[in-house]
This record gives C-alpha cells, structure tokens and sequence, in this order.
C-alpha cells in the first residue's frame, strides 16, 4: 500500500514513464482514492507540458518548492535521448 509521500517521491518518474507497471497500477489506484494527490499529478504533467510546449516556466499555485526544483533539475538533464 502506497501512501502520498511515495506519490510525492514517484511524481517525477511517473510523468517520465520511469517506473514499473505494477507501481504505475499502486500509483492510479491511490490517486482513485486521493484527491489530494491527484491534483498534485495533473498539475505536475500540466506544467510539464506547458515547460516542454513553450519552455516558459509558468507554475500553477500548489506546486511544492521540492516539485519545482524536481522541474529545474528535470530541464538541466534535458532531453533523455
Ligand atoms: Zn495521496
């Protein structure tokens, strides 16, 4: 059973497809259940999108300081290919 600070901590790997089927299963059936984390995912992929379509930085409120620097450390690596 996964709890939100796994959320937390797998956000990153979860928008990047970095994580097994069976986590990626655990992680939607917590967010059926967690309003709270489900919002932090959606707004999450929007921003990244929104940094990939226009690499304009422009951050929702509710985006945590730690996601933030995720998405800062995120963009320095660049693309993965
Ligand atoms: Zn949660």
């Amino acid at each position: 059973m996964i709890r939100c600070e796994d959320i937390l901590r797998e956000v990153s790997e979860l928008l990047d497809d970095e994580i097994t089927a069976e986590m990626r299963i655990q992680i939607e059936t917590h967010l059926c259940a967690c309003r709270h984390c489900k919002v932090l995912v959606d707004t999450t992929r929007k921003t990244l999108t929104l940094v990939s379509s226009y690499t304009v930085l422009e951050l929702p409120e509710g985006v945590s300081a730690r996601l933030l620097d995720r998405l800062a450390k995120h963009m320095e690596s660049g693309p993965s290919q």
